[in-house]
């Protein structure tokens, strides 16, 4: 069984089941072609001059982050963040506006407070413009320690359905990690390097996006050109962010889940918790974003089945950065001490 496999199999199982109240997103997959985004970081003026005309030209929309808090504000380099009037316009013309935070901090730095309120604030100056509040930025990137991105992957989770890095290039491997989508710097490559990525993207019929910072000094406006050119020679659609994930999203998206499908994120002792824990003749869905020992240090997802006479078990699908293993485990209820049996691995 590979991925696509198990988390269509996956999908079905949950559609079929009775999840009263869930809010589970299931989307074909859909690998049979690429698609390229573009997202140009930190919405100043500069996107009018040196990148609109591009995109006009060449009738492409793309995705703009914009920093809430930077509005019409004069910024570094002498250059002027849009005004909301701006973004308006933008946004009317068929450009999509996400969010990149309300300060444009490092987020691993900022305390609990300052983070929940970057997050929140966007989200919610977003959401009343009608622009997209699904969707953060990460300035600088998912940065930090494990634990602090974790934390940030955390805190967008509360009020975003996906998180996107810069840090971490190329196309988006399936399934995709919704709070560390991938995306591909235009500025760290030549336009040999990135001509190899779209092909790459080609070859894997996968999504890839691209950054570009239309109000940075290295904004080259050639190279950008050129690139677009070549994904539009290659026959790939090139669609804003919000257009593209309607179609490479995962088939079932975990982080929508609520009520009675529960989500247990970056808790490695809550794997092991008897099965009394868990809602009787239900699926719970445990997201276990750590290395799981019995299960070869993969991360991936956890779904457990009680069921109400006795038979119980768990499934473990490695599913991100993984190796698309799957295992079992029995819930041993007539054991002197019921408990889980060990993991085996029963496919790939
Ligand atoms: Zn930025």
């Amino acid at each position: 069984m590979n991925i696509k496999t198990v988390a269509l199999s996956f999908a079905f199982i949950i559609a079929i089941a009775n999840f009263e109240g869930a809010d589970l997103k299931l989307t074909e997959l859909n690998t049979s072609k690429p698609i390229v985004t573009f997202i140009d970081d930190d919405c100043t003026t500069l996107f009018l001059t040196n990148l609109e005309p591009i995109c006009a030209d060449k009738n492409i929309k793309i995705t703009l982050s914009w920093i809430t808090s930077k509005t019409g504000q004069p910024g570094y380099g002498g250059v002027t963040y849009m005004t909301l009037d701006q973004l308006n316009q933008v946004a009317e013309k068929g450009y999509e506006i996400v969010s990149h935070t309300d300060q444009h901090n490092h987020l691993n730095i900022e305390t609990d407070a300052e983070l929940e309120a970057d997050m929140k604030i966007s989200h919610d100056i977003l959401k009343a413009n009608g622009f997209n509040a699904d969707v953060i930025v990460y300035p600088f990137g998912l940065e930090g320690t494990y634990a602090e991105k974790l934390r940030t992957k955390n805190a967008a989770s509360k009020y975003y359905k996906y998180g996107v890095d810069c840090l971490i290039g190329g196309d988006n491997p399936k399934p995709i990690d919704n709070y560390c989508v991938y995306r591909q710097s235009t500025e760290t490559l030549g336009i040999d390097g990135l001509k190899d990525v779209v092909d790459q993207c080609q070859a894997n019929n996968s999504w890839l996006i691209f950054l570009t910072h239309s109000g940075g000094e290295c904004f080259d406006a050639k190279k950008v050109s050129e690139l677009i050119d070549y994904i539009k020679l290659k026959g790939i659609d090139i669609m804003t962010f919000g257009e593209a994930e309607k179609i490479k999203c995962n088939a079932l998206d975990f982080n929508n889940c609520n009520a009675p499908v529960y989500r247990i994120i970056y808790n490695q002792e809550d794997m092991d918790i008897p099965i009394k824990n868990y809602a009787i003749n239900k699926e719970t869905i445990v997201e276990c974003a750590f290395a799981v020992p019995d299960c070869e240090n993969q991360a991936g997802v956890m779904k457990v089945y009680r069921g109400g006479n006795h038979f119980s078990y768990a499934l473990f699908y490695s599913l991100i950065y993984g190796n698309g293993n799957v295992y079992k485990r029995n819930w041993d209820d007539y054991a002197l001490v019921p408990a889980w049996d060990t993991w085996e691995k029963i496919g790939v």
